[in-house]
């Protein structure tokens, strides 16, 4: 099964991605594989570091999705699909609706090219289960600079964006949640951890029966 967690910054996606992880573990019996984009494979982690450098700023909009793009399919081949081949549960920090939301929706990018990129590296590996973490946008920024980040030393380029811009993407993940019900459930991440754990636990259980 191949689980995604999307949403903004600071909306808890690490924490609760490792807790789910260790359920699943122990539940399942099966082998669990907690990956994050962009990156997840080492060439792909390289163009993370490239895309998230907060003082260069050398892409457009295109580029930056071509190399977010790349670093897909090298994190897919290498990585994602191997391990749904051996049967292993894949629970991975940001895909697909990350691209649409943060180079599309809040980036400005034209959503035709961005669904023909999806077609092209995606293919038929589509979550099964999309988690959409919800969260107000200036608690999501609080939390994140209190990790250190969005201080403007620690913060990546798009931690650093205007709040309009996360404003935007929240909205694009709630409208992608509505687009694919079928794909996505969307969580209430203002609560504290343990309530977020439960409320995942649910919907992985009543979504994901085995
Ligand atoms: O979730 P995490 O903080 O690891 O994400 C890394 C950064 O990459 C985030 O700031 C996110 O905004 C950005 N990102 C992006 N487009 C994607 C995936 C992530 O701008 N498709």
């Amino acid at each position: 099964a191949f689980l995604t967690f999307e949403g903004g910054e600071g909306a808890g996606k690490s924490t609760q991605i490792a807790r789910l992880a260790a359920t699943l573990r122990a539940q399942s019996g099966r082998a669990v594989c907690v990956t994050r984009e962009p990156g997840g494979s080492p060439r792909a982690e390289e163009i993370r570091t490239a895309l998230l450098d907060g003082v260069a700023k050398p892409y457009g909009p295109f580029a930056e999705a071509l190399l977010f793009s790349a670093a897909r399919i090298d994190h897919l081949d290498r990585l994602i699909r191997p391990a749904l081949r051996r049967g292993e549960i894949v629970l991975c920090d940001r895909f697909i609706d990350s691209t649409r939301a943060y180079q599309g929706a809040a980036g400005g990018l034209d959503p035709g090219i961005l669904d023909a990129l999806e077609r092209v590296v995606v293919g038929p590996t589509r979550p099964d289960l999309t988690l959409i973490l919800d969260l107000a946008p200036e608690a999501g920024l609080a939390r994140a600079a209190g990790r250190g980040a969005g201080t403007g030393q620690g913060a990546d380029r798009f931690e650093a964006e205007a709040l309009d811009f996360h404003i935007r993407l929240r909205e694009a993940f709630l409208a992608i949640a509505r687009a694919e019900p079928e794909r996505c459930a969307v969580i209430d991440a203002s609560r504290d951890p343990d309530a977020v754990e439960a409320a995942i636990r649910a919907v992985v259980a009543s979504r994901l029966p085995e």
